[in-house]
């Protein structure tokens, strides 16, 4: 494996944290956002939670600045440039997702990976806009990234061994463990949680409980770190939605339709952590108030 360079598509809250960890490896990275305020804040949320690593004694002021310095921001994905490996993390929108892998296409190196974080969409679908589907892999990372040791490792149909060998190797080189699934709707990951999370909703819409009580009983009596509701806020809610849309259209199984009261609260905008409000209030500095 030689890949010096990485690019990450879309600076939100999954593709920071990718740019984090690796920018901390040591990998000069290239981090794309066509929302320049999203870009911004992407990198903001890079520099305070490398500082909040430094603080807490797991890394040293010079690995900060290093790891800053080695992330170039940029507008477009025409900046991928030389990455041999460019790690997609925008929206769980299956059409956009489609547009930007045959892009990255054109733009790409020839050789490079071209890895999806994507939550639930086919890993061979997305391959299928490209003209180098062995060299399209899922790769999906965990939030909060810089902390969550796994990452689903995704084959799609016509993916190469050595495409998989290669990003199996690179998890392993940022301090990942990498566990390889097929390429089913979700996953394993997500096949599991985004039914009991809409549960969750399900039981809060119904009035089994309150959303503080929810999480109590999962956190308490299942010794879940955080509870379902807690979890969704984390996640962004408009993600959670549509990760049971992708499982519910392609399962074709009624047992994943979206509740919907996670409906309304995506329609108002209120997305969780990102947003200030989801099944729980957050201030500016997105901890539970
Ligand atoms: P997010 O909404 O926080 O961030 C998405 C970013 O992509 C935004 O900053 C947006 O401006 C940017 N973007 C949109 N269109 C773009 C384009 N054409 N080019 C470049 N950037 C563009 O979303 P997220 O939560 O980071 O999720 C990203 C992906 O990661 C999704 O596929 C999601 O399913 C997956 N994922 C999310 C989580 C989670 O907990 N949030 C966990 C694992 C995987």
């Amino acid at each position: 494996m030689n890949i010096e360079r990485v690019a990450v598509v879309g600076a939100g809250t999954m593709g920071n944290g990718i740019a984090h960890v690796c920018a901390l490896a040591g990998l000069q990275v290239v981090l794309v956002d066509t929302d320049a305020a999203a870009l911004d804040r992407g990198v903001a949320t890079i520099g305070r939670n490398l500082e909040r690593q430094r603080a807490r004694g797991r890394i040293d002021a010079g690995a900060v600045a290093g790891a800053l310095g080695r992330i170039e921001p940029a507008p477009g994905l025409e900046h991928v440039g030389q990455a041999g490996l460019v790690v997609e993390a925008v929206p769980e929108v299956a059409a956009l997702k489609y547009e930007i892998f045959a892009e990255l296409d054109r733009m790409a190196p020839p050789g490079a990976i071209l890895a999806s974080n994507t939550s639930s969409i086919s890993i061979t679908a997305i391959a299928a806009r490209t003209s180098r589907p062995g060299r399209v892999v899922g790769m999906h990372f965990m939030n909060p990234v810089p902390v969550m040791k796994l990452v689903e490792v995704v084959r799609g149909l016509r993916t190469e061994d050595a495409t998989g060998e290669t990003v199996v190797e690179f998890a392993l080189a940022l301090g990942k463990t990498p566990v390889e699934v097929r390429d089913f709707p979700g996953f394993v990951s997500n096949r599991i949680l985004a039914p009991m999370i809409n549960e969750a909703v399900f039981a809060l819409m119904e009035g089994v409980a309150e959303a503080e009580a929810i999480d109590a009983v999962m956190t308490l009596g299942m010794k879940h770190p955080m509870g379902p509701l807690a979890l969704a806020d984390l996640i962004g809610l408009d993600t959670c939605l549509n990760i049971l849309e992708v499982l519910h259209r392609e399962l074709g199984d009624d047992r994943y339709r979206p509740c919907p009261l996670l409906r309304q609260y995506v329609a108002a905008g209120w997305l969780g952590r990102k947003t200030g409000r989801g099944f729980h209030a957050y201030d500016r500095g997105r901890r539970p108030c």
